[in-house]
């Protein structure tokens, strides 16, 4: 598991230090989006005397790098997610649960499309997030 996102950090030109491996490794069991306090909780039984900035500086790097995403949640809070997917595509969040879907199709590029033909503008990138309340937790809160 260790060499595979050591690789995935060589690609990034990231160093792949103790500590980014092992937010990797956290983060890639989960199906949910979490808070660096989540992931601080996690590191602090590796790393006994990390501390929470630590923790911010290594998860921004690794987003800016862009091995794991952001999510804004509807609280305004920063998550991250770590994406399954490699290629461009998008994200539905449950805000409930906090569990991510991640969407294979992009709808936005035909409006891209449309929109340069119509302005003569060039579109460099997107970002979308889809919140909403997902099928489990819709038997929970009709
Ligand atoms: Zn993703
Ligand atoms: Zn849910
Ligand atoms: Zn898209």
């Amino acid at each position: 598991m260790d060499t595979n996102y050591f690789q995935t950090l060589k690609e990034l030109n990231l160093k792949a230090t103790p500590k980014r491996l092992a937010i990797l490794e956290i983060m890639a069991l989960k199906p949910v989006y979490v808070s660096p306090e989540d992931v601080w909780q996690e590191m602090r039984m590796r790393f006994k005397t990390i501390g929470l900035p630590t923790v911010y500086r290594n998860l921004d790097e690794l987003a800016s790098g862009g091995v794991i995403t952001k999510i804004i949640n509807p609280d305004r809070q920063l998550y991250y997610f770590f994406c399954q997917k490699k290629h461009h595509h998008h994200h539905f969040i449950c805000v409930f649960c906090h569990r991510i879907e991640e969407l294979d199709f992009c709808a936005i590029r035909e409006m891209e499309t449309e929109f340069e033909r119509k302005t003569g503008s060039k579109i460099l990138s997107h970002i979308i997030q889809i919140n909403g309340c997902c099928k489990k937790c819709r038997k929970g809160n009709p």
